[in-house]
This record gives C-alpha cells, sequence and structure tokens, in this order.
C-alpha cells in the first residue's frame, strides 16, 4: 500500500480536567490577574460582530510581550490545551469561538508602535496596535496606513485575516502591505519571516503562508507593514443609478480604462434607504456609487471629470463630487456605518454577511443574477460592495430566533458563492473562512487543501491553534 503524500491534521486537542487546571494553575503563576477565567470576559471572548453561536474559551490570557506569547504557547502546548489568538474580535465567520475550549491569548494590549520609518516609507508595530491608532499616531509624519475593514481592527487581527476594505483598489489588501511578521511558533520558536526589503527573492513565502492563517499556525506578535504619503488633495464624488447593472458597468469601465480610484463602493436601493434613515440623510434611494479619488488638485479633478463622463454614459446623470472635507467626511462616515444601519432597518435582527468576489469582468453578471434572486425571497437584505476589486458583500437581515430566516440566509448564500466559484471567483474576499465558510473552501480549492493540511500539520502538529478552523 502506498503512503498517503501529506501527513493529515491531529484531531483537536480534548485535555482532560485536571490537564486544563494545571495549565491554568501555571499560567497563573506566570500572568498572575492577567489571566481571567470570569464568565463576562470568557463570553466576551467567544463572541464575534456575526450570526455564529459563539463558544466562550475555558480562559483569557493578556499578554505584553513576545516572551510572555512564548511562555503561554509552551504552557498550553505541554498540557494539550487549544489556543485562540485574539485581536480585537471583529472578525465574522466565528473565527475566534473556543470551538473545543482552551485558552484565548488576547494581544490587545500589545500596543506599542516599534518603529517607524519615514525614510522607507513602513512601520514596525506590536500586533495588538488597532490601525485608527497607528494613524494618529503618524499624523504629523505625512504618511498613513490605508488598509481600511471599517471595524478598528488590530494590525495582528487583520494580518491574519488579510483583511482589506474601501480603498484595496488603490492601495492593496494586508497581502500586499505586510513586509514582515514576528511569529510564535506552536513549539515556542520565535520566527521573523521576512526582512523589510521591498522585494525579496529569498525562498518560500513565509510572509504570505501567515498572512490570512487566522490564527491556525502560530501567534503574531510583531508586523511590519508599508506606508504611503498623506494625498495632496483627496475628492469624494457620489452618483446615483437607474438600475444595479448601470452601477456596476460604470465601475468595471473605470477599473478598465486604468483610472486610479482610491475607493469604489456600491450601495443598493436598500442600503441607501438604510444609510438615509440611519444617519439622517437624504440621497436619491436607488443603486448608488460612492468614489474616493487622491492625488493633485488636478490629478483628482481629472479623475472626477473622466468618471463623471463614464457614469453618464450609464444613466448616472447626477454625479456630484467634492474636495470639501466636511462633506466628504459626512460621505464616507454613512459608508462606514453601512452595517449598523442596515441592521435598524430591521430591529432585533443579526446579519449574516456574505463576502464573495469574482474578476471584474464577470462582476456586472454575478450582482444582477444575485440581485433576482434577493427580489424572489421573503428575507430583508441589503447589498455593499467595494466593487473596484471585484468583492461585494449581501446582508442579509435575519431574527436569530428563526430557523426559517436563517436557512433562508443559507439558502441564498450558498447560490451566490457558488455562482461565484463557477465564475472563477471566491467565496470569500476578505472576511476569510473561520469555521463559516469551510466547507466552501473545499469545494473553492479542491486538492489543494490537501496541501493546506500538510501545511497544518507540520507547524501545528498537536492541532493546538485555533482548532477547527479553516481546515
Ligand atoms: C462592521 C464591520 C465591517 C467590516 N468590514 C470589513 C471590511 O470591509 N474588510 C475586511 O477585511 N474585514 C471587515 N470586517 C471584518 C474584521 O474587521 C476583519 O476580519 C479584521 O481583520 C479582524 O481583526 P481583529 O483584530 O478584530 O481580529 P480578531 O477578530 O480578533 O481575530 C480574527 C482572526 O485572526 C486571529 N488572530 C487575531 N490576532 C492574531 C494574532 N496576533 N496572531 C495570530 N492570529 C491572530 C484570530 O484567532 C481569528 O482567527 C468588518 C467587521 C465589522 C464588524
Amino acid at each position: 500500500m502506498t503512503a498517503p503524500l501529506f501527513a493529515s491534521v491531529a484531531p483537536a486537542p480534548s485535555p482532560s480536567a485536571d490537564a486544563l487546571a494545571a495549565c491554568l494553575d501555571d499560567l497563573r503563576s506566570l500572568l498572575g490577574d492577567r489571566l481571567s477565567t470570569a464568565q463576562v470576559i470568557r463570553d466576551q471572548h467567544g463572541r464575534d460582530e456575526s450570526y455564529h453561536t459563539p463558544a466562550a474559551p475555558d480562559a483569557v490570557a493578556f499578554a505584553l510581550t513576545t516572551d510572555e506569547v512564548v511562555a503561554i504557547v509552551k504552557t498550553c502546548a505541554r498540557h494539550g490545551v487549544p489556543i485562540i489568538p485574539f485581536g480585537t474580535g471583529t472578525s465574522l465567520e466565528g473565527h475566534i469561538a473556543a470551538l473545543h475550549g482552551g485558552v484565548c491569548v488576547d494581544v490587545s494590549g500589545m500596543n506599542t508602535i516599534l518603529s517607524v520609518r519615514p525614510a522607507d516609507m513602513d512601520v514596525t508595530v506590536q500586533a495588538g496596535v488597532t490601525r485608527k491608532q497607528l494613524n494618529e499616531y503618524l499624523r504629523d509624519t505625512g504618511l498613513f496606513f490605508p488598509i481600511d475593514p471599517g471595524a478598528d481592527a488590530s494590525l495582528g487581527g487583520m494580518a491574519s485575516t488579510r483583511a482589506s476594505g474601501t480603498n484595496a483598489v488603490r492601495y492593496g489588501t494586508m497581502r500586499e502591505n505586510v513586509l514582515s511578521l514576528t511569529v510564535v511558533l506552536a513549539d515556542g520558536r520565535v520566527i521573523r519571516t521576512a526582512r523589510r526589503a521591498r522585494k525579496s527573492a529569498a525562498g518560500y513565502d513565509l510572509t504570505r503562508l501567515f498572512v490570512g492563517s487566522e490564527g491556525t499556525l502560530g501567534i503574531i506578535t510583531e508586523v511590519t507593514v508599508r506606508l504611503y504619503g498623506i494625498p495632496e488633495a483627496v475628492a469624494a464624488a457620489v452618483c446615483p443609478f437607474p438600475d444595479v447593472g448601470a452601477a456596476v458597468n460604470a465601475v468595471i469601465d473605470t477599473i478598465q480604462l486604468g483610472i486610479p480610484v482610491a475607493r469604489v463602493e456600491f450601495l443598493d436601493e436598500n442600503q441607501m434607504d438604510a444609510v438615509n434613515r440611519f444617519s439622517r440623510l437624504s440621497y436619491a434611494v436607488t443603486p448608488t456609487l460612492f468614489f474616493e479619488f487622491h492625488g493633485s488638485d488636478e490629478a483628482i479633478a481629472a479623475q472626477a471629470e473622466t468618471v463623471k463622463e463614464l457614469a453618464a454614459a450609464h444613466g448616472g446623470v447626477d454625479f456630484q463630487w467634492t474636495a470639501n472635507a466636511d462633506e466628504r467626511d459626512k460621505l464616507w462616515h454613512a459608508r462606514h456605518n453601512a452595517f449598523y444601519a442596515a441592521l435598524a432597518l430591521k430591529p432585533g435582527s443579526k446579519g449574516i454577511s456574505s463576502d464573495t468576489c469574482v474578476p471584474i469582468s464577470r462582476l456586472a453578471d454575478c450582482v444582477i443574477e444575485t440581485k433576482h434572486d434577493l427580489q424572489q425571497s421573503f428575507l430583508k437584505s441589503t447589498m455593499v460592495g467595494h466593487v473596484g476589486d471585484g468583492n461585494f458583500h449581501v446582508l442579509f437581515l435575519v431574527d436569530p430566533d428563526s430557523p426559517q430566516d436563517i436557512a433562508e440566509a443559507r439558502r441564498l448564500n450558498s447560490r451566490l458563492v457558488m455562482r461565484a466559484i463557477e465564475m472563477d471567483g471566491t467565496c470569500t474576499g476578505e472576511h476569510g473562512i473561520g469555521h463559516g465558510k469551510r466547507d466552501y473552501l473545499t469545494h473553492e480549492l479542491g486538492d489543494a487543501m490537501d496541501v493546506m493540511r500538510a501545511v497544518k500539520a507540520a507547524l501545528d502538529p498537536q492541532n493546538l491553534f485555533n482548532p477547527g478552523k479553516i481546515i
């Protein structure tokens, strides 16, 4: 009989009550009152912003240094106790749920900005630094960190979910912007995945292996990311369209012509209604695009005028643009509140968010077919998208106590995911897999999943790190 090509992933650890108690005793000696078993703290660390059933860890360890993370990992490994890394808990696919119990390692206290290097346009931070904290700190340097997932997430969490957001169309995602990571491995070894060079052909790309690994391969303790010059001028624009197809086709033309938009966001009529009600605005209740342009005064004016013409060719004749900072902030504030605005349409509801991404040439087909599906359903939903990347979300508003609502959201989401995969797209453009999308990942990647399992088995032979996620 031939041996299997790849090692298989160990079953999730299942420590005895005695092993768990001994582990927590050891961690208490190490951390004192920075190890918490209080129910409220455990609950808070096992629940994300999604509809997935929460699962509290047995304890939460608040780490402050890489050395402490090493000691925590070694202690948990010795007792065979699962480890769930935690940044700010804003992920959306049940990523932080302690499906097999264990110790949540909260690195939010590791929030020191270690080194800003303006000459190299990069920065190294501890993993718990949040993106707003970083940008606040950078303000006087003329530099900024562009990745903006809406929530004020930690850089370690953003690296771990390969996050992006509204301006990835111009600046890329965490994949393009992380230069190097410091990671604590399952045996307590600390590695740095790369130096800071902007390009490197030095062996396997370990940085990108850990980017998107969702806490399943190690704990990231330091992150080095690229920075960008704050643009000389910024303009924002809003444009209503007669229908969904017209709006999306205007985006496709904009991208295919190579216009360097910094942001282009699509909101359907339901989402515009929600935004108006939530932020007391009076936009037309019709499919709408929000744009942002970065550059010199001349460049932003030229970009805005070109996009205005493209929009008009698709029926978007009321294109309004402004470089006024207050008006811009009002517009983007409304967009950033889109999630909570949508939830407010159905008080007491929870949001189930889809997250597909398709090649830009298939975007119109995917959005139009999806919209058709949604119109046939009894379930209320809204649609928003970072459409410049081919990425859009449907937010299904479900009564969390209604099995019918949840079944319908799952049915519609499943149709959408399969449609995107058939179009050579993906089940998740930015939120990640967690445990909510595991089945879809297998469908999307087929045999490539065996390679992922082999990586997991090699780096985490006891399956200690975030068991039950991705794989
Ligand atoms: C309203 C709203 C809007 C959002 N919009 C977007 C969006 O536009 N784009 C987008 O990409 N995301 C979006 N998200 C999702 C979320 O903000 C991102 O997934 C974010 O990157 C999670 O970061 P976090 O610090 O909260 O990580 P957490 O939720 O704490 O953790 C996420 C995962 O990373 C692991 N992890 C965390 N820290 C570490 C570490 N130091 N080392 C190893 N593993 C770690 C965890 O184990 C978990 O698996 C949104 C969320 C909300 C609530």
